[in-house]
């Protein structure tokens, strides 16, 4: 079920109102946190498995957001098959909080990597896979009509951080469902990674995730933010312009496919936009071997268990899952 605003109030999962403290032990220091969340790490006791806690209050600025809780939930379960979306464990619920227990991404967030000096930044083959996987996450999401809306480094988390491990998208808290007969519009997001078409109060659809990952690609490749401003302002107004640097200075060492694949979704009109599915076949990620690596398990598996000759070159399968 779906408001018109594209909200989703209907979830399967049980609410527990037993004591998270019963059957979890916090450990450690806080994984993260945002706006209106805490993530902490936390121990199941039955099973001594980790997880990550995240503490959501109910009330914010006044106002009841019990629904909007609801809705990150029931996005969480509706991408359950999803393996780039971070999974959802059990949800438990006080009178001030609802508690979401998350898969834990041990690897924190790509923001540190994006950041950080050469010895610990990606390498564009790093970025490569990185950016198949989420881009795979994102077309999965899209295909069940789920719009992400907040595509940041902060919300792109890692299995682990050395060696590199694989995707998990989280901070389903801004997104929204869309179809034909809802129009979103919506002023949200985070400046540096917003469409123009929000800024513009324009309908929001599947392509303003693509905007993001334009951004997100950037700055995972070259370490800097190509819209941020001094100010707000000033970056909302590179954003409507689309003043991008892609000069020499900037893309040292990166190939002229990433910077192609870059300029295919920094584009002004959403709808002349590459989507995710697009992006997947794009020269940048579809040229290189190791992408084989990349394979859900179950065709890798089939791959062995077919006990042909090793070939060089992988099967179009074996590239497209
Ligand atoms: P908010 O909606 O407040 O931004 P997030 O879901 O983005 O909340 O969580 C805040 C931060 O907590 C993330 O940026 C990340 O650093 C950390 N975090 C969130 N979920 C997990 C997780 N499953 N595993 C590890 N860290 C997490
Ligand atoms: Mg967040």
């Amino acid at each position: 079920m779906m408001n018109r605003s594209g909200m989703v109030n209907i979830i399967r999962t049980r609410i527990r109102t037993d004591p998270f403290k019963n059957n979890y032990d916090l450990v450690g220091k806080e994984l993260g946190r945002g706006k209106f969340a805490v993530v902490k790490k936390c121990v199941e006791k039955t099973t001594g498995k980790e997880h990550a806690a995240k503490f959501l209050r109910k009330r914010r600025k006044g106002q009841d957001c019990r629904g909007d809780v609801v809705h990150e939930i029931a996005v969480l379960e509706s991408a359950e098959a999803n393996p780039y979306v971070v999974a959802l464990h059990e949800v438990y619920e006080t009178p001030f909080e609802i508690i979401l227990v998350l898969e834990c991404a041990a690897g924190g967030e790509i923001f540190n990597q994006c950041v950080a000096d050469n010895d610990e930044a990606f390498t564009e083959k790093d970025v490569i896979r990185l950016a198949r996987q989420i881009l795979m996450g994102v077309a999965c999401l899209h295909r069940n009509n789920v719009v992400h809306l907040d595509l940041k480094p902060q919300n792109v988390l890692l299995t682990s951080a050395q060696p590199l491990g694989d995707i998990r998208i989280v901070d389903f808290g801004l997104s929204r469902r869309v179809d034909s007969t809802t129009e979103v519009r919506e002023i949200l997001g985070t400046p540096e990674y917003v469409a123009p078409e929000i800024l513009n109060y324009e309908p929001i659809s599947t392509a303003t995730d693509m905007w993001s990952i334009g951004v997100l690609t950037y700055v995972m490749l070259t370490g800097e933010s190509p819209f941020q401003g001094e100010e707000k302002q000033e970056t909302f107004l590179n954003i409507s312009q689309v003043n991008v640097d892609y000069s020499q200075d900037v893309f040292e060492g990166i190939s002229d496919l990433a910077v192609d694949f870059i300029r295919s979704l920094l584009v002004k009109n959403p709808r002349k936009r590459a989507t995710a599915e697009q992006c997947l076949n794009h020269p940048w990620l579809i040229s290189e071997i190791h992408h084989t690596v990349d394979a859900p398990l179950d065709e890798q598996e089939a791959s062995q268990s077919e006990s042909e000759p090793e070939s060089p070159v992988p099967s179009p399968e074996l590239v497209m899952p």
